[in-house]
């Protein structure tokens, strides 16, 4: 074998054109020098390029790409057209335009994040949205951390340790893989004690484990399945007067945050956080991120005294929200003050809440660029379909709704999954579902103002590469 001729230019060299200077520019001399190395030494095993003219431009162009893919940031945009709004691993509720724009309004510069601006001392954190959610749902007292694991999770910690908390038994539930009812008893030190059966439990079952080591009776929102038929469970305000009569709080924990009665936007009813607590909970945790519709983060609301105990506990200082939480939280609940600014304003509750027809008239508009898009790969249809609320919200409610559908050309084996996974590598990411042989796109969470970024890159389709 006799290795061919290779004539490659120095690292030098490369760096001295015009092109090798705009890429110091842009990456930083470390980034492009290992670059053009690696390209280098590329070249270098391929047998190096035949006509030296071509040698430097194809270097830099290819130690370019490599720059660029690796500047590309790992967390970045999705579309989320998997039907599922309010989806866990797509980083659940997008944020209202109001709230991007309050947290960009503190993120650079100092903030009174903890400074009280009329007495010139240390404040609280809670106190940018505290009085707000009061307000919107009726609580005395409130306070935010982290997200609702971490409600949960300091409510047991503060109020029960040690001591025995006083669950249904069908409430004994896991939601989201790593949040599983009586691990997080476990974690935070306190004793489960389960009453009832799976799918009956009576007052009477609460009233006979009631003991000197009660700490809490507690209700769980099985937020991601329903039991149906022969069921039983001891309505909300019983369990409230039970636990005033014994001096025991009842912490129901709701799971989904809801502050708008959503029979109003044309959805079935989801219980709301002003219910629970007129409903006598001492205490409602709830998640920010769920159908509440701002940014992660967790609300324990009720009883001051126990608020009040609760902020005294360590681990919440462990569970603290950050400026750029709060800025976002603040705005997205100030909307909340006009349920109509709400509906229009919060993007979760705008696209669950979107007509079918806003969704159908979509799909017919994005139809034929999308069938011209996709020739090659295959055949796109519209096909109603129906979306789900997510994050355990209504879980057995579907939303009608409408897909783009594409029928690989090719049928069988893995063609419509590797078609998924060149929707995945486009530049921003399109997420779809694949059911049955098809690929499913449903236009729900696809807002017109976005549809013409999304055509713009369907014509990468046939050049992405998927690992
Ligand atoms: C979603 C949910 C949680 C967990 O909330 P995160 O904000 O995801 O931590 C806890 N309890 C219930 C009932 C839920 O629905």
């Amino acid at each position: 074998m006799t290795a061919p001729q290779i004539s490659l230019p120095s690292i030098d060299a490369l760096l001295k054109t015009s092109e090798g200077q705009t890429l110091l520019d842009q990456h930083g001399h470390l980034p492009v020098v290992a670059a053009l190395r690696e390209v280098c030494e590329e070249s270098r095993l391929a047998g190096g390029a035949a006509d030296p003219g071509h040698v430097i431009p194809a270097l830099l162009s290819r130690a370019s790409a490599l720059l660029e893919a690796a500047a590309r940031p790992s967390l970045r945009p999705v579309f989320n057209l998997t039907g599922t709004v309010l989806h866990t691993n797509l980083g659940r509720a997008p944020l209202p335009t109001a709230a991007i724009a309050a947290i960009s309004a503190v993120a650079g510069s100092a903030s009174n994040l903890e400074y009280d601006l009329a007495k010139g001392r240390r404040g609280d954190r809670d106190s940018h949205v505290e009085a707000l959610i009061c307000r919107i749902t009726g609580a005395e007292a409130a306070t935010v951390v982290n997200n609702n694991a971490a409600a949960v999770m300091a409510v047991l910690a503060a109020l029960a340790r040690r001591r025995e908390v006083i669950v249904s038994r069908g409430e004994l539930v896991e939601i989201g893989g790593s949040f599983r009812v009586p691990d997080v008893m476990a974690t935070a030190g306190a004793k489960l004690r389960e009453v009832g059966t799976t799918n009956r439990a009576h007052l009477r079952d609460f009233e006979a484990a009631i003991g000197p080591s009660t700490a809490l009776l507690m209700k769980i929102h099985p937020s991601n399945y329903r039991i149906e038929g022969f069921t039983a469970a001891v309505p909300e305000a019983e369990l409230a007067a039970l636990g005033r009569r014994h001096d025991i709080p009842f912490v129901n924990d709701l799971g989904s945050g809801t502050l708008i009665d959503f029979r109003n936007l044309g959805l079935p009813h989801e219980p709301t956080v002003q219910e629970a607590l007129a409903a006598g909970a001492d205490l409602v945790t709830f998640s920010g991120d769920k159908l509440l519709g701002g940014p992660q983060a967790g609300f324990i609301a009720g009883r001051r005294d126990l608020v009040r105990r609760i902020k005294k506990h360590p681990i919440v200082r462990a569970l603290r929200v950050d400026k750029l939480i709060l800025a976002a939280l603040e705005t997205t609940l100030r909307l909340y003050a006009d349920p109509a600014r709400a509906r229009a304003g919060i993007p979760a509750l705008r696209l669950l809440s979107r007509p079918t027809s806003s969704i159908a008239a979509a799909a017919e508009r994005l139809l034929p660029s999308v069938q011209q898009a996709l020739a090659a790969e295959g055949m796109v249809s519209v096909q109603p379909c129906a979306s789900q609320i997510g994050s355990g919200a209504l879980p057995v409610d579907l939303l009608p709704s409408h897909a783009l559908v594409v029928t690989p050309r090719r049928r069988g084996g893995k063609a419509v999954e590797q078609l998924a996974a060149r929707f995945r590598a486009l530049p921003t990411p399109v997420i779809g579902r694949v059911h049955q042989g098809d690929l499913h796109l449903d236009l729900r969470c696809l807002e017109e103002k976005d549809e013409p970024a999304f055509l713009a890159q369907l014509s990468l389709l046939s050049e992405v590469t998927t690992a």
